[in-house]
């Protein structure tokens, strides 16, 4: 069986996404998402120039060779761009293996180790009743494992909150976090992290009074801390007991965390940007995180990201895929069969796709009692309407900047 037609699909729906659609020669289509979130275009110049010219003419089933063929066989190794678009190829050729086989792809993977995915969703709010309110609103739609992100007084727009309201029906009001925005320059947001410190441990007793104590909460930091300023969060979070603590320090120094582990109990994940295994050297051997964020999509793939899981299983770390709406339904439907497979998976990080995107990815997944599963469809389970996505195209759109109030740009 080998690649005849390798074709890189970018659409626009609800947002930007890249799909890489391989077909063999006897007809067997694969789907491989390669989107990188504000950056997509370089993703597609990396696939049409550099990499389908290599595919034409390959086994479709060599997938550890063809994987290893295009990461050292580039020589410039690791990055977000090469491991989108390795990723892209890598499970593209699962979907082909596995519909080959004629089974849905966790069977290939070691078949399934629980009946379905713990998922967690997001909510946001301003303030304190938003936020309840959109606590409760993921509760109705079936989540059993929330995020939450909330304003902060005196600081305009910052990570994770929504900017629209929007009322659904007599449920109640829907607070949809989107941060890439369809504009010529990107939004600027601000921050103050002493604000940030002193509000946070009130939102999350505020959220336990209301919830009580079962309900799993979680919390991303968005890489805005030092080592000292985290550890102090994770100290004054610890009675609230959060299921984690996300991107707590800019992710780029693993030797952070070790100063954060030493003052805190409470869990740490980290990864989201992260591409290779190498990023998780120091975290993995040294136990110093609890979860691994990264997303199938930007780690090269299933064969890549099972490498790194694989690793952190020895050492009681689990999974914690990065999967908000920039993971195109390909790449959660990836995320999903492997995750299934896994004996370490911790949780599915899962938003909605928009009815646009849903009508261009059909899909075969479910949802219920608050645990996601990949179906039993032959391959992925996801199919791409050609016409569908041709009716989107590419629209430019970035993520948002963050600036301190003294002008000095910040993580964002
Ligand atoms: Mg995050």
């Amino acid at each position: 069986m080998k690649i005849d037609v390798a074709e890189v699909v970018v659409t626009s729906p609800d947002r930007n996404f890249v799909t890489l659609r391989l077909t063999t020669d006897d007809g067997v289509v694969g789907l491989g998402d390669a989107t990188l979130n504000g950056r997509e275009l370089a993703v597609v110049s990396y696939l049409q120039d550099h990499v389908v010219p290599l595919l034409l003419g390959r086994d479709a089933h060599a997938i550890e060779d063809t994987w290893q063929f295009l990461y050292r066989g580039a020589y410039w190794r690791r990055g977000p761009v090469t491991m989108a678009a390795i990723a892209a190829v890598d499970v593209a050729l699962w979907d082909i293996k596995a519909k080959a086989a004629g089974m849905p792809l966790y069977q290939l993977l070691g078949g399934a180790s629980r009946r379905g995915l713990l998922a967690y969703g997001h909510a946001s709010g301003r303030d304190m009743p938003e936020l309840f309110d959109s606590v409760r609103l993921h509760l109705e739609q079936g989540y059993r494992a929330i995020r939450i992100q909330s304003g902060v007084p005196g600081l305009n727009a910052i990570y994770g909150i929504a900017s629209n309201a929007t009322a659904i029906g007599n449920i109640g009001v829907r607070y949809d976090h989107e941060p890439a925005q369809r504009a010529p320059l990107p939004a600027e947001e601000d921050w103050d992290t002493r604000s940030y410190l002193r509000h946070l441990p009130d939102v999350f007793e505020a959220a336990r009074n209301e919830f009580g104590p079962e309900l799993p909460l979680l919390h991303d930091a968005h890489h805005r801390l030092t080592p000292i300023q985290a550890a102090k969060l994770g100290k004054a979070l610890e009675p609230y007991d959060l299921f984690w603590l996300e991107d707590c320090t800019p992710a780029e120094n693993q030797d952070a965390l070790r100063l954060v582990r030493q003052h805190t109990t409470t869990p740490l994940a980290i990864g989201e940007i992260f591409n290779t295994v190498w990023d998780y050297q120091t975290l993995i051997r040294e136990q110093l995180i609890d979860y691994v964020r990264s997303a199938v999509t930007h780690t090269g793939g299933i064969t890549h990201l099972k490498r790194i899981l694989e690793c952190a299983a020895q050492y009681q770390i689990k999974s914690g895929m990065h999967g908000p709406t920039d993971i195109s339904p390909v790449g959660m439907a990836a995320a999903m069969h492997l995750g299934l497979a896994l004996h370490n998976f911790g949780i599915q990080e899962y938003m909605r796709h928009g009815a646009r995107t849903d009508a261009v990815f059909r899909q075969s997944f479910t949802f219920a009692d608050g645990l996601l599963h990949p179906g039993d469809e032959p391959g992925l389970g996801v199919a791409l309407d050609l016409d569908e996505a041709g009716k989107y195209p590419y629209q430019r759109a970035y993520l948002p900047f963050n600036r301190l109030k003294d002008g000095t740009v910040h993580d964002w």
